[in-house]
């Protein structure tokens, strides 16, 4: 056996999973497309919203908050700037079911978070405008993390522990026989006890019979006056209009506002489908109903770039091992909201490989939730 456990796409989830594993004495084999962090995953544009009370579900929080833990014993172990606590606040109709599942989380797992009608959004931030029927839900504990920089520490941290890279090395197969996994790349060929597949959207090319569809997305980044930086208080967003379209958003940094639509974007089915900013008329106005209504004061687009989402069909993840194959772990379906537990859900995998109990009820992500993949 050449390695303990191959990590096949070194993102996001694939270089925490690498850093726990080599971290725990396991020899690892780091093995990506590209030379993590790039733009050629889900990963990039710097930033990531980090949410505790979870309007995709309850059943996120206990991982979110080991999540959160782990990143900020990552900012600790590197003194790098990897999570800054900006405070998040949900927008969205009263009786939205996401902003219910917020408030649920938050009572149940006992959450900072204050609810705020138009007249305290406008005296807090006057920036901002509630428009009629719609609350606001403020985490003060929630905000942003830097995702480049945290791919980046873990990569080195694995490194320095003594795992190994195939970087710039497409990974064409993953098998398993029984007695170990093959992983073949251009370039290589290795053998593992256990592999862990975090290949993000193109997870697909190796497995397209999983339940997951790669959507082009785009985000723009915005001028603005000044008035909406952390350290004028200004928080992160998640926002659902009364049209159904959803958005989010940062606090500027030198001047600039950074913002996406989280529902909608093409499907594709190739990276070379994924088509730069601005290759759409539609680009230039994806994010035009938030701010005309929401943020009025924001001004005009500086850049944009695109990005991919891994869809699963009910946007829940999938944690869980390959039918047939105990020894492949995929863990894929982020479905747009998955950075913010990267630091967990690689912990988790790296106890999958060490051939420890997770610790958190994975039931929810299994792939038998797709009848076709029931075992
Ligand atoms: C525009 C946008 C905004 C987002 N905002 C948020 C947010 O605010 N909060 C949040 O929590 N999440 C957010 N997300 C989602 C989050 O970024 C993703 O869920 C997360 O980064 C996915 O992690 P991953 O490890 O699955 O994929 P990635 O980080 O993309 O890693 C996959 C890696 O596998 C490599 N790879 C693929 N195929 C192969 C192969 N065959 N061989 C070798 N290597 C391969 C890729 O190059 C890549 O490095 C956002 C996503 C986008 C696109």
């Amino acid at each position: 056996m050449d390695f303990d456990f191959i990590v096949v796409g070194t993102g996001s989830v694939g270089a925490a999973a690498a850093f726990h594993a080599s971290r725990s004495g396991l020899k690892v084999l780091m093995v990506d497309n590209g030379h993590p962090p790039h733009d050629l995953g889900s990963h990039h544009g710097q930033t990531r919203l980090m949410r505790h009370a979870y309007g995709e579900g309850e059943k996120y929080v206990p991982t979110v908050l080991r999540a959160q833990a782990l990143w900020e014993e990552l900012e600790r172990e590197t003194g790098e700037r990897i999570f800054e606590r900006t405070g998040v606040v949900n927008i969205g109709p009263a009786g939205a079911a996401f902003l219910g599942r917020v408030r649920a989380s938050a009572e149940r797992w006992n959450l900072a978070l204050q609810v705020m009608g138009p007249a305290e959004v406008r005296a807090r931030w006057p920036q901002m405008t509630l428009p009629d029927g719609l609350v606001a839900l403020y985490e003060p504990g929630a905000g942003v993390l830097r995702s480049e920089a945290s791919i980046r520490a873990h990569v080195r941290l694995a490194r320095d522990a003594g795992a190994v890279e195939a970087f710039g090395t497409p990974v064409r197969s993953v098998a398993s026989d029984g007695n170990g996994v093959t992983v073949v790349a251009d370039g290589g060929r290795w053998r593992a006890r256990k592999v862990l597949v975090s290949a993000g959207t193109w997870t697909t090319t190796l497995f397209p019979e999983l339940p997951v569809t790669p959507v082009r997305k785009i985000f723009t980044w915005h001028e603005t006056d000044g008035r909406y930086e952390a350290v004028s208080g200004f928080p992160g967003f998640v926002s659902e209009l009364p049209s159904g379209n959803q958005f989010y958003g940062f606090p500027a940094e030198d001047g600039i506002l950074k913002i996406g639509r989280h529902n909608g974007g093409q499907p594709i089915g190739s990276p070379d489908e994924r088509l730069p900013f601005g290759a759409l008329d539609s680009d230039a106005h994806e994010v035009s109903e938030f701010l005309d209504r929401v943020l009025p004061g924001v001004g005009a687009i500086r850049h944009g770039a695109s990005c991919t989402y891994d869809n699963s069909p009910d946007e829940d993840f999938v944690v869980d091992t390959l039918p047939g194959q105990p020894d492949v772990m995929v863990v894929a379906g982020l479905s747009g909201h998955g950075f913010k537990f990267a630091s967990v859900l690689g912990e988790i995998a790296a106890g999958f490989a060490g051939g420890r109990n997770p610790g958190f009820d994975l039931s929810p992500f299994s792939l038998s939730r797709f009848g076709q993949y029931g075992r």
